[in-house]
């Protein structure tokens, strides 16, 4: 399974009714979610979300206006920041610049009264979990910026929290290096069996780490589910159109039935047919999301042509390396429909050109209708 690992039933985080109000903006708007002991779990949503908020709530660093927070079955309420559960990584990953690695890991145990000589056991143990061990006697400035990065994870992991909280881990970091670290971030989570709840609004970054995502809209959690489930099935347009590439397509159902939903759009020229359980009632507005690589294109229409399947012409052409994204113009007065296409070949023999008429074809369980 995609992004998906095995993680225990019982909730380490319960968050119910949870808002906060900064004057007249609502920053978190009523949420409800569990996180699960030893899970890999993403807050996933656009700038202004109210993502940070939320985890800085966690953190004990924001009041809520409304709600509570359990931690390991612990209500928060008027525990403080630093009597919490819970450790967090922020994405400055500042470390102190005049202190040796070991003397930053170190320093939290030291002011919680540590032994000096424990204490940089601890932090030797917290290095080689980072794959820093025996780098303790260097300055941060004789650091990478990836492994200053997990300096920041040794110090926060060192005190043995329940949560880690982190706050774009790697937004800090260049491409390569953030690609790497992913990996690196999923094994150590795995290796600490801690819960790892990891703020970004980066949807190849959720999808790549987490156990599970909620995506976030609006200061609302939208949809909670593991990556796949998310991609296959959103629930609504906002994540259909936020994870991944979609044709979003309007329409009106005309039936809902025997896990079948009967959509007809004015875009096009036949009836859709969605293998869908909704409930979505006949004559409301529906949408049909459908994702580029799930669309098929020929150049003659398929046997079973009937519904699923229209034509039109290839308007644009994206080329991007591994796949291109063939534009294809169905009616004058609509969107066109993108359709991804995977470069197998080194010669890359374009099956279409600008201007071919085309036929495009989807099975029914390919794609969901979302409502309004
Ligand atoms: P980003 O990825 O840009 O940090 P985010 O999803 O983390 O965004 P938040 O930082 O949680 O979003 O902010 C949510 C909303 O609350 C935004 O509209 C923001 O302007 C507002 N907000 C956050 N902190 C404060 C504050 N201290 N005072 C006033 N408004 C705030």
């Amino acid at each position: 399974e995609v992004g998906e690992t095995p993680v225990g039933e019982t909730p380490i985080i319960e968050i119910a009714g949870l808002s906060k109000h900064y004057g007249s903006v609502t920053a978190v708007d009523d949420v409800d979610l569990t996180i699960r002991r030893g899970e890999f779990f993403a807050l996933l949503g656009p700038s202004g979300c109210g993502k940070t908020t939320l985890l800085r709530m966690l953190a004990g660093l924001e009041l809520p206006t409304a709600g509570t927070i359990r931690i390991d079955g612990q209500d928060m309420s008027a525990v403080p920041a630093n009597r919490r559960p819970v450790n967090m990584v922020f994405q400055s990953y500042a470390v102190f610049p005049h202190m040796t690695v070991r003397d930053n890991v170190a320093y939290g145990l030291k002011v919680d009264g540590v032994p000096r000589q424990e204490a940089y056991r601890r932090a030797e143990e917290a290095l080689e979990l980072v794959k820093l061990g025996g780098y303790g006697p260097r300055r941060p400035d004789q650091l990478s910026g990836g492994q200053r990065q997990r300096v920041a994870l040794a110090r926060a992991l060192v005190k043995r929290p329940k949560v880690l909280l982190l706050d774009e881990p790697l937004s800090a970091l260049d491409a390569k290096l953030r690609e790497q670290m992913r990996f690196e971030l999923v094994n150590l989570q795995e290796s600490v069996g801690i819960t790892f709840v990891v703020v970004t609004h980066d949807q190849d970054e959720a999808l790549s780490m987490a156990s599970r995502i909620a995506v976030m809209d609006h200061g609302r959690v939208q949809q909670t589910a593991p990556p796949a489930e998310l991609y296959e099935f959103p629930r609504t347009k906002f994540v259909a159109d936020f994870i991944g590439s979609v044709n979003l397509i309007e329409g009106t159902v005309e039936a809902s039935d025997d896990g079948l939903v009967r959509l007809s759009a004015p875009a096009l020229q036949v009836p859709v047919e969605i293998e869908q359980a909704s409930g979505l009632p006949a004559g409301s507005t529906g949408w049909l999301a459908l994702r580029p690589e799930k669309v098929d294109i020929s150049r003659e229409p398929p046997d079973d042509a009937g519904r699923n399947t229209v034509a039109g012409t290839v308007e644009e052409i994206t080329y991007l390396g591994d796949v291109s994204i063939f534009h294809v113009r169905l009616t004058a007065d609509q969107p066109l429909i993108k359709v991804t296409i995977a470069n197998l070949d080194r010669v890359t023999r374009r099956p279409f050109t600008w201007g071919d008429r085309v036929h495009l074809s989807w099975a029914p369980t390919c794609g969901v209708v979302l409502a309004q």
